[in-house]
Formats: C-alpha cells, structure tokens, sequence
C-alpha cells in the first residue's frame, strides 16, 4: 500500500492554477474550483462563495482577503486521511494553498 504523507500544516507559496466552473447565480455566484494539492498530490475540489461567512478563527483560510484578490486562499481539501490530523479539521493533509481566481491570468 502507498503512504500517504502526513498531516502537516504547511503553507504553498507558489500559486496554483485550478479549474474554475461557476455555479450559482449572478448574483450569489459560487466558483467551485478543482485540481490536485501539491502537497499531497490528491485530488481536491475547493468551493467558494462571493459572500463569505466570517469564521470564528478568523483568518482568511477557504476566503478571499478582498473581493478583488487575484489569489485566493483555501487549504487542501482532499479526502484522504492523512495523519495524525485534529479533529476539527473536516478535510485535506494541512497544506494552505493559494490559488489563482477564476478569470486571472486570461486577460480579464
Ligand atoms: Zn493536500
Ligand atoms: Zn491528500
């Protein structure tokens, strides 16, 4: 069997570039966004809302730091079990990612 590499909070600098599709509506758009963590090499799909709910931590973890932010930041969500990972995290090897938003980069 293949090791999964453990869990460890890691930040990714570099930023990825991740599949966009929009969901939702215009006005409450939803951008799910998909690729595959470079930490860990899974596959991982990534949602995020334009009106992000603020969480109790604070931090900019799985939100943008404003709108208009060209990186977006999330945390690897992938759905293998790595090791040995708190309980309160729901998902992913720990790697804090920063991605590219939908749109950057093609010239709008
Ligand atoms: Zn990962
Ligand atoms: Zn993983």
């Amino acid at each position: 069997m293949t090791a999964l590499s453990p869990y460890r909070v890691v930040e990714h600098a570099p930023v990825l570039s991740f599949h966009w599709e929009v969901h939702g509506t215009d006005d409450a758009p939803l951008w799910v966004g998909s690729g595959s963590c470079p930490l860990c090499g899974c596959a991982m799909t990534v949602t995020i809302g334009y009106v992000q709910p603020p969480i109790p931590k604070g931090g900019f973890l799985g939100r943008r730091k404003t709108p208009d932010s060209p990186v977006w930041y999330t945390s690897c969500r992938c759905e293998s079990l790595h090791i040995p990972r708190p309980a309160h995290v729901p998902a992913g090897c720990g790697a804090m990612l920063r991605l590219a938003r939908p749109g950057a980069g093609n010239g709008s």
